[in-house]
């Protein structure tokens, strides 16, 4: 039976429990009474990002599909010029997938861009590519001359500067952040100045761009570091959830590991208790590697059964024994790097305009992970919100990035709760994350900062000590503070 077939029969179990569920019992969401609506108005002169809860006012939002050479950089050139006369910011984007307004300027003119331009260099093992370009589009090209990307995150919506801006990280192992395998790019300035930064040019503006959320000017190009692609097995073992961390360590020691995660079980009678390893490594075979494909139909079936979850222990318990039991013997086929990260978000749509998926994710050391499992157990199942999935990875440590949230090698573990869009969701959302924040903090780790903004600002500087020093530099960058957006408005401007 080859891949495909037995994936579709697995995951069409997904597809028929999905629809019984749905259709016999309805959902037994966990409902907050008497709440009002957060469902976004989406009137006029407001934007959003991928929450839906980030609905901000703005002077004016322009999409700009004009590359490097073709026209960006006047464009940008202008809508500086106008919102510094206006005294309005600036800030620009790609998908807009940041959750808590980190890429919208408040009155402010939001760029988004839809740009296209990438030249490999098979020579250098490296791309050049307009700011605004999509992993998908970048794979997509990497893959048809044997290449792919070597860092980018585990779904191939995003942008390529974004990517850098976040200093975001995936699955590819033994690697750091993207910025990492970035070797420099193009930075138009306040007045207006273009600028290359790379470790050898403007060294101080490369490491406080890289996770810096556009705050100190807007990307035009980029160059970044790709890696042949290969045909990978995957390898699973079962383990208990607070064991993951020092194994997963132990397990990426294997230096022909290219790529590796983990999971744990949601349901709330064993949460967390147990976990499952991936790792993949290179076949003998390298020849005649098949095109990437997209996650298609088999992914189409599977969010079916990550779906009929929400509100139904039975299902969390029945896909854990999917992904450990059915899984580990039905898919252990070979399969492309580029093939596993080529998967776009919107394949686990929730299609619920009463409710949204906000993301998590908090960084620790390997040795404190078991001590985290306990500070979720502590927080997660008494709260209102429904953890959906939690992915497990690796980030080596980043001592580049002015606000690096890896000073060690950390265990990157990042959740997928269903919030229902009310007042009290939100209320009870922000509560649970800042206990999630507090407890890891306490651990020595540190939250990610492309999500909802719930962090108080001590919590803020506790997690990125090198906030103030981040602040200083970008007023002395930008002087009339053009580049803003809410992470600034809410913490960045009070340091
Ligand atoms: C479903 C989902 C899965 C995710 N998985 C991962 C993951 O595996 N690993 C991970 O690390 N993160 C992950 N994230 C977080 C994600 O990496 C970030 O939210 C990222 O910013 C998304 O890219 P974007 O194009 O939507 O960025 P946007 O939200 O558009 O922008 C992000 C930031 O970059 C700035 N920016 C963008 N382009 C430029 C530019 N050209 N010049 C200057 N500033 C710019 C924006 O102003 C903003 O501050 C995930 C998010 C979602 C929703």
């Amino acid at each position: 039976m080859n891949l495909i077939t037995k994936r579709t029969l697995l995951l069409g179990s997904g597809a028929l429990i999905g629809g019984f569920f749905g259709a016999k019992n309805g959902a037994k969401n966990p409902v907050l009474d008497g709440t009002t609506s957060l469902q976004q108005t989406g009137a006029e002169n407001l934007l959003n990002d991928a929450s839906g809860l980030s609905e901000t006012p703005i002077h004016k939002h322009i999409i700009v599909r004009q590359d490097p050479n073709t026209g960006l950089i006047s464009i940008l050139r202008d809508e500086i010029k106008t919102a510094k006369a206006e005294g309005r910011p600036v800030s620009l984007s790609a998908a807009r997938h940041s959750m808590g307004g980190q890429s919208i300027p408040r009155d402010g003119h939001a760029i988004t861009l839809k740009t296209d331009f990438f030249e490999p260099d098979t020579a250098k093992s490296t791309f050049r590519c307009s700011s605004g370009l999509r992993w998908d589009s970048a794979l997509k090209q990497m893959d048809a001359i044997g290449f792919g990307p070597k860092v980018m995150q585990s779904n191939n919506d995003f942008g390529i500067a974004s990517t850098f801006c976040v200093n975001a990280h995936g699955w590819p192992v033994p690697y750091s952040a993207m910025g990492s395998t970035t070797q420099s790019f193009k930075l138009l300035m306040h007045d207006g100045e273009l600028i290359t930064c790379s470790r050898t040019e403007n060294q101080d503006i490369f490491n406080l761009t890289m996770g810096g959320y556009g705050l100190t000017g807007l990307i035009t190009e980029m160059e970044v570091d790709m890696l042949p692609n290969a045909r990978l097995q995957p390898k699973f073992e079962e383990m208990q959830g607070k064991d993951f961390g020092t194994k997963f360590v132990a397990a990426l020691k294997d230096p022909t590991v290219q790529m590796g995660y983990g999971r744990m079980n949601v349901d709330k009678r064993d949460f967390f208790e147990n976990a499952l390893m991936i790792t993949y490594r290179p076949t003998e075979n390298q020849d005649d590697l098949p095109a990437a494909s997209g996650s298609g139909f088999v992914s189409k079936f599977a969010r079916n059964l990550f779906r009929a979850q929400l509100g139904h222990e039975g299902i969390k318990r029945h896909r854990w024994w999917v992904e450990t039991d059915l899984q580990a013997k039905l898919t252990a086929g070979e399969v492309t790097r580029n093939s596993l990260i080529n998967e776009p978000v919107v394949t686990l749509d929730d299609r619920d305009p009463t409710r949204t998926d906000i993301l998590h994710e908090y960084f620790i050391e390997p040795s404190r992970f078991a001590e985290w499992v306990n500070v979720c157990k502590r927080v997660i199942p008494g709260s209102y919100q429904e953890l959906l999935n939690i992915t497990l990875r690796y980030v080596a440590r980043d001592s580049e990035a002015v606000l690096s949230y890896a000073p060690v090698d950390r265990i990157a573990c990042v959740m997928l709760f269903s919030q229902e869009m009310t007042v009290r969701g939100e209320a009870d959302m922000a509560r649970m994350t800042r206990d999630l924040i507090q407890g890891t903090a306490n651990l020595g780790g540190t939250y990610y900062l492309p999500y909802r903004l719930h962090a108080t600002q001590d919590q803020l500087i506790q997690n990125y000590p090198a906030a103030t020093n981040f602040a200083t530099l970008k007023r002395a960058l930008d002087p009339q503070l053009l580049f803003r957006n809410a992470l600034w408005d809410i913490y960045m401007a009070k340091l």
